[in-house]
């Protein structure tokens, strides 16, 4: 259900109301010991609001926020911690084998899989493909390549679609500086230029253009 307009202006009013805090006091409630030492999401719980929220004012007051290794090991210290959901005996199967209902066949094949020592898509081929926006390796199972290409994740996606719409005609400059990079002080020659193209998934325009540019 979509939120109600009322609802959403009380969202944004608790969010004013904690951008108001200061930095110092973000400090004592999120670093300090007297703090209770809570996490992100214990202190987004707190406040009403979402966990990202509470992050994004941490870092906007200047904070580091404590890595999941470091917060479970404080969780423990105070004795606040949970397990989480697992199987007894086969951790593997985790949350989702009590979340999946009992006659559900996956149930039957995830056990049977585990008995044998399976790991289903362990050993599927994969495949390595530049990313269509900043030219670094993508491995995945083919099949989870988009059609437009291989992207390291959705912000990369993101990027290139914006580009292709405001700058079509221009290169992209994350390839044009990984092929910079790469070239180091080799003249941009064509036979230097090639293996790099395939490398990073760059145009042949985009490769003649840097070379443009490169020349004296
Ligand atoms: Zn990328």
């Amino acid at each position: 259900m979509p939120p109600s307009p009322e609802g959403r202006r009380a969202d944004l009013a608790r969010v004013a109301e904690l951008k108001a805090i200061s930095p110092t006091r973000w400090r004592e409630l999120y670093w300090s010991a007297a703090g209770g030492s809570p996490s992100v999401h214990a202190l987004a719980v707190r406040f009403g609001v979402a966990d990202r929220t509470v992050k994004r004012l941490l870092v906007a007051a200047g904070l580091r926020v404590r890595t999941y290794a470091e917060q479970q090991t404080l969780e423990r210290r105070r004795g606040r911690w949970k397990e989480p959901a697992t199987r007894p005996g086969n951790p593997r199967l985790g949350i989702w084998w009590e979340e999946t209902p009992k006659h559900d066949p996956r149930r039957k094949r995830a056990l049977a899989n585990l008995k044998r020592g399976r790991r289903p898509g362990k050993n599927r081929r994969r495949e390595t493909k530049p990313c269509g926006w900043c030219g670094a390796p993508v491995t995945r199972i083919p099949s989870q390549f988009t059609i437009a290409g291989a992207f390291c994740d959705r912000s990369c996606a993101a990027f290139l679609t914006a580009h292709m719409r405001y700058n079509p005609d221009r290169p992209r400059p994350l390839i044009i500086e990984a092929l910079r990079t790469a070239l180091g002080t080799r003249p941009p020659t064509w036979e230097h230029l090639e293996p790099l193209i395939e490398r990073f998934g760059a145009t042949e325009e985009e490769a003649l253009l840097l070379a443009d540019t490169l020349k004296p």
